[in-house]
């Protein structure tokens, strides 16, 4: 298989900026837990996936999402007036780890190359001023570690009510580390 089939299988479903974008990616041929995954995410199904590091997990869950996200989502980049606040994102990725957050944006950021759908990423460790900032402009997909999320979540500066698409990414590894209650609390979060 190639991501050629997939994407002669799936036409209908993957716009054609992201496949462009994959190619210049060097992306040939889907890794086995890709050539499961992807078409699974992109019938809309629930997937769980369980695979080596290194296997290219992130682009099985990426390129289902950014598929759904750049053809059903109306982009940040095209509104007609002024973005006001708060942030509300189609898609959401938890990362247990600011190193993990930060490599799985900016393959996002790849993916969406010459789409007008912005990408960002929040994580602790860092001042959460220039993050306010980044999101004040808006933000179509956000990767972010728990903690920080959860802060800006309650502080109303993420609105998660219209997200489609939610990925938990090293799960096992973020129950570990004790979010169980902060990522359920984000994932069922309706303003009161
Ligand atoms: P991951 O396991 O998601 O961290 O991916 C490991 C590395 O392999 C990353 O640099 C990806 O960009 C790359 N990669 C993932 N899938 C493919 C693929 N199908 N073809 C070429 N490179 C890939």
């Amino acid at each position: 298989t190639t991501f050629q089939d997939m994407f002669d299988r799936f036409s209908d479903k993957i716009p054609k900026t992201l496949h462009d974008n994959m190619k210049q990616c060097g992306f040939v041929r889907p890794t086995p837990v890709q050539k499961y995954a992807i078409p699974a995410g992109l019938e809309g199904r629930d997937v769980m996936c369980s695979a080596q590091t290194g296997s290219g997990k992130t682009a099985a869950f990426l390129i289902p999402m950014l598929a759904s996200m750049i053809k059903n989502h109306h982009a940040i980049g095209d509104l007609e007036t002024p973005f006001t606040g708060p942030c509300k994102p189609d898609t959401l990725i938890f990362s247990p780890t600011r190193e993990l957050c930060i490599q799985t944006y900016e393959d996002a950021l790849r993916f969406c190359y010459q789409t007008s759908h912005r990408c960002t990423r929040v994580y602790g460790q860092e001042s959460a001023k220039r993050q306010i900032a980044e999101l004040a402009k808006g933000a179509d997909l956000i990767v972010a570690t728990v903690g920080r999320l959860y802060d800006f979540v309650k502080a109303g500066i993420i609105n998660v009510e219209e997200v489609n698409c939610l990925v938990l990414d090293e799960a096992d590894r973020m129950l570990d580390m004790g979010f169980e209650v902060q990522i359920k609390e984000i994932a069922f979060w309706r303003a009161v």
